[in-house]
């Protein structure tokens, strides 16, 4: 059980994020929602995870472009026990034509903004002599697709910075691992499938079929919960000496 121990999700509004923070919060962890926004509905959603599942929630908004920010999290949160990193957008272009701002948009949201909250979580989890730090890596952290320069180059950057981590944190009790996602239905995914068509001329179920489930070997998508799933495994005792790797959630998309 995680009871006892207080997560931080960034990004955990929606999708992917928000199927982890339902995980750890189903294994009895504290857990910290977070996104850019401060809404109603971001702090009626902390409280309805907090009630579903008999555990403290809040929600603190923070900006995770913005490094202060993402530090700030953290020391909003009074420290963290478990850091899992994943919020994240996307930009489909040719890289001749890809806008600078998005460039630079994807690589401080997808990448700088973990190097900051991990500065600033691990010192804490180091002195309690227990920590797990799991970043939301992604299949193009280990390969790539055309077209997609700037979010193949923060998620294999991420999964550089895992390994780093682990090496700063081994013997310590604070582990840092990566999980790399093939597709997962979620609102980025549907948002990427508009330029998708554009991009190859096809119509949805074409894209969905040919391009986006065509390096999955399953044709199938991960859901949100295999990867909450996945995210508590790395949280219990039994994945402490994994660290400083990464678990491909994929449906065999890395073997081929
Ligand atoms: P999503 O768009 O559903 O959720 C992204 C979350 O990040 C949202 O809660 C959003 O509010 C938040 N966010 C965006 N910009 C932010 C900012 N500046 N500050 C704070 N929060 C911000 O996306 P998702 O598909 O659930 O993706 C989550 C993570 O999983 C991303 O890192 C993504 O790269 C990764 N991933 C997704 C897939 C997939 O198929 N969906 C596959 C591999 C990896």
């Amino acid at each position: 059980s995680l009871q006892g121990k207080r997560a931080i999700v960034t990004g955990s509004t929606s999708g992917i994020g928000l199927g982890v923070a339902e995980a750890l919060a189903a294994a009895g962890a504290e857990v910290v929602l977070n996104s850019f926004t401060d809404t109603e509905a971001d702090h009626a959603l902390a409280e309805r995870i907090a009630h579903a599942h008999r555990i403290t929630a809040r929600y603190i908004p923070a900006d995770m472009s913005d490094g202060a920010a993402c530090r700030g999290l953290i020391e909003a949160a009074g420290g963290c026990d478990i850091l899992v990193n994943n919020a994240g957008i996307q930009h489909v272009a040719p890289i001749e034509d890809f806008p600078v701002t998005q460039w630079d948009r994807i690589i401080a949201i997808n990448l700088t903004s973990s190097f900051h909250t991990i500065a600033a979580a691990l010192p804490g989890m180091r002195d309690k002599g227990w920590g797990r730090i799991v970043n939301i890596a992604s299949a193009h952290g280990l390969t790539a697709s055309p077209f997609k320069s700037a979010y193949v180059s923060a998620k294999h950057g991420i999964v550089g910075l895992t390994k780093t981590v682990a090496l700063e944190a081994a013997g310590k009790g604070v582990t840092c691992n990566a999980i790399c996602p093939g597709y997962v239905l979620t609102p980025l995914v549907e948002a990427q499938i508009p330029d998708q068509m554009k991009t190859h001329g096809m119509d949805r179920e074409t894209v969905i079929r040919e391009v986006m489930l065509e390096r999955q070997p399953s044709r199938q998508f991960a859901t949100t919960d295999e990867i909450g799933g996945t995210a508590a495994f790395l949280c219990s005792d039994a994945a402490a000496q994994i660290t400083g790797t990464t678990i491909s959630v994929d449906g065999g998309w890395t073997a081929m």
